[in-house]
């Protein structure tokens, strides 16, 4: 049977690698990924996938789950989130147990080796690196404009083009504020240190892969967390701070060790220690800061919309962009599966847009009051150990969603919508 609908994706991240891996295995489905730099390749270090995007993948199929495991993610025992500084400095404040819950939690992963593990089966000639879209045309089948002035025509066009997002802009209209993201005055700097060189300097207690936690520690306006991924070969150390202006635009900024060392200099020894080991080594780093969107009104307009990093993305501080873009993965694959003509899809992204626009923008909006908490800016919470009591409760709408539920229902609303669609 020939391809009855032609898909092109723009963007090869995750949300675009982990879609295009989902969508092959429909034969009706014509589906081409488009990447503007040179070679399909993650630039970021590490994320976690919790347990709610492992069900996605899962879903998605045993192939899609099992690139986790290739890709030489750690499972996560579980999550401190412990005082650095104050009355209660060195106590855990909250944290999830694997054990105590008696379900999985989340598995650290290197980002690079996860993409390459999700486009591991995808055909060459479905893939088109250093193809940056620069605008379209719709007349009819939409077609798309390259920088490099090549072309090329669909019937659906999906952008997981991140948080710059072009299509995001064609959906909203460059004049809706929507269209463009707010910096949250956060910045961080991300290291990925040697397994045994982070031992050294952390200890046995706090880096082990026997016993594998993700430890963040809250400090007064700091805030230091520590994992570790690639099959225990590798311990990912980050630092964030906030900065009350910033200037208008700007998405990095440099950090000098002196000012490293000042924001980290009242942490407990061991932390202080490795912050000026693994930092502190170099006069300056380039630290970005965190961005979000506004909520958007919509993901989708017509045959158009957004997934993953271009529909929502989020400040980091809950660990769940890259969640939801593999959760966005599932629920758009299994809604343009069902699809059997343009016609339908678009009724697939519609369904697509009402059942994860919430979800999704819900996220945002939590992970920025999180990150006051975990940043020991937050006027209730400061450092006070009592008000972190029932922190990670924070994570239970994320993490304990049942997912094949999720996707059963949006497949429901596809059919219902299909039906009034042929009365
Ligand atoms: C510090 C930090 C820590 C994080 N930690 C976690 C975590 O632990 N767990 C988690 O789940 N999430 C985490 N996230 C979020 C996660 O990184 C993102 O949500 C995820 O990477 C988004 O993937 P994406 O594919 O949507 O976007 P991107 O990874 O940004 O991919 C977009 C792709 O589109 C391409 N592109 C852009 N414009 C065009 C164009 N015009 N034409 C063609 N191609 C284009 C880009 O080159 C890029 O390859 C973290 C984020 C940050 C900043």
């Amino acid at each position: 049977m020939d391809p009855l609908i032609r898909i092109a994706i723009i963007g090869g991240g995750v949300a675009g690698a982990s879609l295009i891996h989902a969508l092959v295995k429909f034969s009706h489905l014509d589906v081409h990924i488009f990447e503007s730099a040179a070679e399909f390749k993650e630039a970021g270090m590490a994320f976690g996938i919790a347990r709610n995007a492992q069900a996605a993948l899962q879903l998605i199929g045993p192939e899609a789950a099992q690139c986790l495991e290739r890709a030489g993610a750690v499972p996560m025992r579980g999550v401190r989130i412990m005082l650095a500084q104050g009355e209660w400095a060195g106590s855990i404040a909250d944290e999830i147990d694997e054990a105590a819950q008696g379900k999985r939690l989340t598995s650290i992963v290197h980002r690079a080796n996860f993409l390459q593990e999700l486009l591991a089966g995808i055909p060459q000639d479905q893939m088109h690196a250093s193809k940056k879209l620069q605008k379209i045309d719709q007349n009819g089948p939409i077609t798309l404009y390259f920088v490099d002035g090549t072309t090329h025509e669909c019937d659906i066009l999906i952008g997981a083009d991140g948080i710059h997002s072009t299509v995001r802009k064609l959906v909203l209209g460059e004049n809706d504020p929507a269209a463009y993201p707010q910096n949250s005055g956060a910045w961080c700097i991300m290291m990925l240190e040697p397994f045994d060189k982070a031992q050294a300097i952390l200890g046995k207690e706090l880096v082990d892969i026997e016993n594998a936690r993700e430890y963040g520690w809250v400090g007064p306006n700091a805030f230091l967390m520590h994992n570790i991924l690639s099959d225990g070969q590798i311990v990912q150390f980050v630092i964030t701070s906030n900065d009350r202006e910033v200037e208008p635009g700007s998405w990095q900024r440099k950090a000098g060790a002196d000012e490293i060392k000042k924001i980290y200099q009242d942490f407990p020894p061991l932390l202080n220690k490795a912050v000026i080991e693994i930092l502190c080594n170099q006069p300056e780093h380039n630290a970005f800061y965190l961005w979000d969107h506004p909520k958007a009104h919509t993901y989708v307009s017509g045959p158009i919309c957004v997934t993953g990093d271009a529909a929502h993305s989020t400040t980091p501080w809950q660990g769940s962009g890259g969640g939801m873009s593999i959760e966005d993965s599932m629920i758009l694959s299994t809604l343009l599966g069902r699809a059997k003509s343009p016609v339908e899809a678009l009724t697939a992204l519609k369904v697509y847009d009402q059942v994860r626009r919430p979800r999704t923008q819900q996220v945002v909006e939590s992970s920025r009051v999180t990150g006051t908490m975990l940043t020991g800016v937050n006027e209730e919470t400061g450092l006070d150990i009592k008000k972190f009591k029932s922190f990670m409760s924070r994570w239970d709408f994320i993490i304990d969603i049942d997912m094949e539920k999720h996707r059963d229902e949006a497949l429901q609303m596809m059919e219902a919508e299909l039906r009034k669609s042929v009365v």
